[in-house]
């Protein structure tokens, strides 16, 4: 006998999830399922489905390694029609087989790791090239919509990271599937709509102008499209790109600029010691990627801090890194290295990540804010803590991050972490050691930075702190777990 599953919603992995449990304990295996999605054509000339059997005695207990958990979340975002059986028939073979995910050359899994893949991609492009246009002033309150149109089903998983971004502005993102309505307090999902719903107009089309002109590169922009890592799909609803035709006309005038420029900007005494020039030139398109924003993060002028500072430094890990730790800002070893965390304070750190066994290789490691603020002290450079301003100013970079990265769990090493990831300042003391959910679905712990312990004077006390952050760092172990 074949079953007929209906599932309600598209990409509703809870609903996969507790559908797939009493079909698993109901003993009935992937080749007796027919499953059906909302909008399938031949729903309606359907029998109706036979009741299920009873849960079996017999039946697997259900438990799966938490990858299929993550797997199975992206995957029951993708348009294909078959994720729903897909999914079901690695859960079923999952119950006699756990290695399975492991098999790299078995079809289902490598089906299901390009699928993944995909939607991934998809709600990073998501992100990328969203551009909201001003709909209208009501009673005072501006509102701005956008219009998208996404491969998958990404746009719930998505409208978290601009709930974040945008998160003083009442918004809503049209697509022609689903559309996301964030009124400054509440995140809504209701029906998809037509591009006409979004009007033309763009309130933020000239700060998106000036921003983009001011990181076009024609040589990246040829490497961008032939990677179509910025589809022209995309680029109909881009404001930026109808300059793009005159960009590339000054770009032979601008090249001789840069030219010029960097021949007459010889390096400072840090850049030579270091045997490399400090970027001076525009050096990405739009930024579509955490590798691009890495490159344009160069370019950055968002506050004085870059004026003195020899670099940026963005932050360095893999990019699907379950874990992502945020420090404060480079200090002057890390400024001149191009890499956070390598000082002084990054050698704490890494004795305690390896006392507590977490491999720095396999986490995330940046800052708050990405350029060295510091007062000359003779040839000393002193540090100083970055101010609110500061703070905010890079909470952009830090966002993209976030939002590229897309961690379980943040660690916030200090005060200016914790209020750059918070958005308001609070004492360590206050949110030490309780795991904080955050709009986005991320887990937030707050520790000190390890170079208070560094500060410490009395060798008994820096003893005590130092096992009390190698405690907090035991604790991102066990969430993770
Ligand atoms: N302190 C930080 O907060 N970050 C670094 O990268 C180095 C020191």
């Amino acid at each position: 006998m074949i079953f007929t599953v209906r599932l309600q919603g598209l990409n509703d992995f809870q609903e996969w999830r507790g559908v797939a449990r009493q079909l698993l304990s109901a003993g009935i295996a992937p080749d007796e399922l027919s499953w059906r999605l909302p909008g399938d054509h031949n729903e309606l000339f359907e029998a109706s489905d036979p009741a299920l059997p009873p849960p079996r005695a017999d039946s697997p207990a259900g438990t799966v390694p938490p990858a299929f958990i993550d797997l199975a979340r992206a995957v029951i975002c993708h348009s294909d029609p078959a994720r729903p059986a897909l999914l079901y028939r690695a859960l079923w073979r999952l119950q006699r087989d756990r290695a399975l995910l492991r098999a790299h050359s078995d079809t289902d899994v490598q089906q299901l790791a390009h699928m993944a893949s995909a939607v991934r991609r998809d709600a990073h492009k998501m992100k990328a090239f969203v551009r909201f246009r001003s709909l209208s002033d009501d009673a005072g309150i501006e509102r701005f919509a956008a219009w998208f149109e996404p491969d998958h089903y990404v746009l719930e998983q998505v409208a978290p990271f601009f709930v974040r971004r945008f998160t003083g502005m009442h918004w809503a993102v049209v697509t022609p599937v689903r559309s996301a309505f964030w009124d400054g307090a509440r995140l809504a999902f209701g029906d998809g709509g037509r591009k006409s719903d979004v009007p033309l107009n763009d309130a933020l089309e000239e700060s998106w102008k000036t921003y983009f002109s001011s990181i076009f590169n024609p040589a990246r922009l040829k490497v961008a499209m032939m990677k179509s890592e910025m589809p022209v799909k995309y680029w109909r609803n881009l404001p930026e790109a109808d300059l793009i035709p005159s960009l590339i006309a000054s770009a032979a005038r601008r090249e001789q600029e840069m030219v010029l420029r960097d021949a007459t900007e010889p390096p400072t005494g840090h850049q030579r010691r270091l045997g490399r020039r400090v970027q001076t030139d525009p050096s990405t398109t739009a930024i579509a990627s955490l590798a691009e924003a890495s490159t344009a993060i160069g370019n950055c002028r968002r506050c004085p801090l870059f004026e003195h500072a020899t670099q940026a430094v963005f932050g360095e890990g893999p990019a699907d890194a379950e874990v992502m730790f945020v420090g404060e800002q480079p200090g002057d070893q890390e400024d001149l290295a191009g890499q956070p965390f390598v000082g002084p304070a990054g050698k704490v750190f890494d004795t305690a990540l390896a006392r507590v066994g977490i491999d720095r290789r396999r986490v995330y490691v940046t800052n708050a804010v990405k350029h060295f603020k510091f007062v000359p002290r003779g040839k000393r450079r002193l540090h100083q803590s970055p101010n609110a301003g500061e703070i905010s100013a890079c909470r952009f970079w830090l966002d993209l991050e976030r939002g590229y990265v897309a961690p379980k769990l943040v660690v916030a090493l200090g005060a200016s972490a914790a209020a750059a990831i918070l958005g308001r300042n609070a004492t360590i003391r206050s949110l030490r050691g309780k795991p904080i959910p955050l709009e986005d679905g991320t887990l937030l712990l707050v520790t000190v930075h390890p170079s208070y312990l560094l500060r410490l004077p009395v060798a008994a006390d820096r003893m005590r702190e130092t096992q009390l952050f190698e405690s907090d760092l035991r604790q991102v172990l066990e969430l993770l777990h």
